[in-house]
């Protein structure tokens, strides 16, 4: 292939990829999103392999058919719940490779740059294998955070900051030997500072946990993007800057988003601490009261009853993938006149978006899906609340309770509702370990057990009642 031809292939893709994340941003265009990110990585893949610089199709063949593979079937075999652990892996795998290319850049110098073009390629070098370093540890760290194999609390040394700072500077003196030294010795500076920049990914993730956890998420996907177009500068790959770029600023925007939306500061998620344990205050208050328990018969009267019914889902309903038996809940109620809608937090879940992938996948409409800003004025005027397997996003003491982990952060708040029923297995805590208030609240109402099965057993009443009175809905049995 040429290279005019590959330039026209790679700016194809370019625009492939803009109109990908063009149409990630709405449910409604998100498969159409994905088809475009699709062609164009295969356009890009096809247009590379097919370059003049590729020469070895053996070696070629060699990584790229067992990863596609592996990558094929981990992708088709993973759990929606499991999907950041496996997003948070991958990143690992871009920062891996942005060192490792930076490395062997290194080893084999371009003969051809000499002067300032040396020294801006040693920079990017540099700077390539830095941000892959803290890019790879990092996303390692909560990978192991997500999958529980590590706690997901903060680890909160006593000089935590002084270490990061010492780790930064300590990378610089060497970036500074680095640029100094001849093509022989610059690699021992260089390899010293994959070391501290690996300790600094560790140190970082390590100390930002409990609800913080989805700002590390996308930050990690955001620094696995300038590592791709760190990488991509090293090897003059223009569509690598361009897609590293992206997906960077993406990212960046992405955690902007969920810093607002958790009513945080980027700077201060970034240096750790939030998601702590309980202050002293706070967990010697203890749990609030007592809860009252309901059951599956009291819990379809109430939704009989009610004219208006707010749905909250979380994690929970994920893991017992109770989202089709909602949907038909739904539209049994729509189809008796209730008014029913969804009320979605910023972080339910375990990744951005989670529950309006759940919901999608079971055909709720769209209309009636709402952010946590659209309905939180809404509670007050609502007859009953079904908040399903969610928890720290509906905690009251993070408005409540100054001393709380998870003061400050907005939350649905469905306590204002008539009538609230809880679903969950016990009185356990959410991600974030902090006791819910809400379940002793006196309209509150738990419905213990495993939300499927809850779920399905309301769903066998309500049809059954509904039946009676319109013959059409015995299909949702
Ligand atoms: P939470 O994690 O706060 O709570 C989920 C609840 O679901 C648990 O208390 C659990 O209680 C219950 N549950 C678990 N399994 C079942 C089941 N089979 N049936 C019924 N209930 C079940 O969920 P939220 O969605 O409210 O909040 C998300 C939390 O995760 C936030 O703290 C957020 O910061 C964090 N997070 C979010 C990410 C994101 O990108 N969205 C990424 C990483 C973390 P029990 O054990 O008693 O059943």
């Amino acid at each position: 292939m040429t290279n005019s031809l590959v330039t026209v292939a790679y700016i194809a893709a370019s625009a492939l990829f803009i109109l990908s994340l063009a149409g990630l941003s709405n449910q409604e265009t998100a498969r159409k999103g994905n088809v475009y990110g699709i062609l164009g990585m295969v356009i890009a893949l096809g247009a590379t392999a097919l370059s003049a610089e590729v020469t070895s199709y053996g070696t070629l063949a060699a990584v790229i058919i067992p990863g596609a593979i592996l990558g094929a079937v981990v992708a088709s075999r993973v759990a929606m719940t499991s999907m950041p652990e496996l997003v948070a892996i991958l990143h690992s795998f871009v920062g891996l490779a942005a060192v490792l290319v930076g490395i062997a850049n290194y080893l084999q110098p371009e003969s051809s740059l000499t002067g300032s073009e040396a020294t801006i390629h040693d920079i990017e070098i540099y700077l390539g294998v830095f941000i892959g370093a803290v890019t790879f540890t990092g996303s390692i760290v909560a990978f192991a955070k997500l999958r529980a194999l590590i706690g997901s609390k903060p680890l909160l040394l006593p000089a935590r900051h002084l270490l990061n700072i010492a780790l930064l500077v300590g990378s610089v003196v060497l970036g500074i030997q680095f640029m100094g030294a001849s093509p022989t010795t610059g690699l021992q500076p260089l390899l010293i500072m994959t070391a501290l920049a690996s300790l600094l990914g560790i140190h970082l993730v390590a100390a930002i946990g409990g609800a913080d956890m989805p700002v590390v998420i996308s930050m990690l996907n955001s620094y696995s993007g300038w590592a791709a177009a760190a990488a991509g500068f090293m090897l003059g790959n223009d569509l690598l800057i361009i897609t590293g770029a992206l997906v960077g600023s993406s990212g960046a925007i992405l955690s902007y988003i969920m810093c607002k939306a958790m009513n945080r500061g980027f700077v201060s998620v970034i240096l750790g601490g939030f998601g702590a344990a309980p202050s002293a205050q706070a967990a010697a208050a203890g749990p609030v009261g007592e809860s009252t328990a309901t059951n599956v018969e009291e819990t379809v009267e109430l939704l009989q009853d009610a004219k208006t019914v707010i749905i909250a889902p979380g994690y929970g309903m994920a893991v017992a993938q109770a989202q089709h038996a909602v949907a038909q809940i739904t539209k049994i109620l729509r189809d008796r006149g209730t008014t029913v809608r969804f009320g979605i937090h910023p972080v339910a879940g375990r990744l951005p978006g989670h529950m309006n992938v759940l919901l999608a996948e079971a055909s709720v409409p769209y209309d009636i899906v709402l952010e946590m800003d659209e309905i939180n004025e809404d509670f007050a005027q609502t007859d009953l609340v079904l908040v399903i397997g969610a928890n720290d996003t509906v905690n009251p003491s993070a408005l409540e309770d100054p001393a709380s982990p998870i003061a400050g952060m907005p939350v649905l708040e469905v306590w204002h509702a008539s009538n609230v029923v809880v679903m969950k297995r016990s009185m356990a805590s959410g991600y974030a370990g902090v006791d819910n208030p809400l379940f002793y609240k006196d309209n509150t109402q738990m419905l213990f057990g495993d939300a499927r099965q809850n779920v399905d057993a309301i769903l066998g009443q309500l049809a059954a009642l509904n039946t009676k009175s319109n013959p059409a809905l015995t299909s949702v049995r």
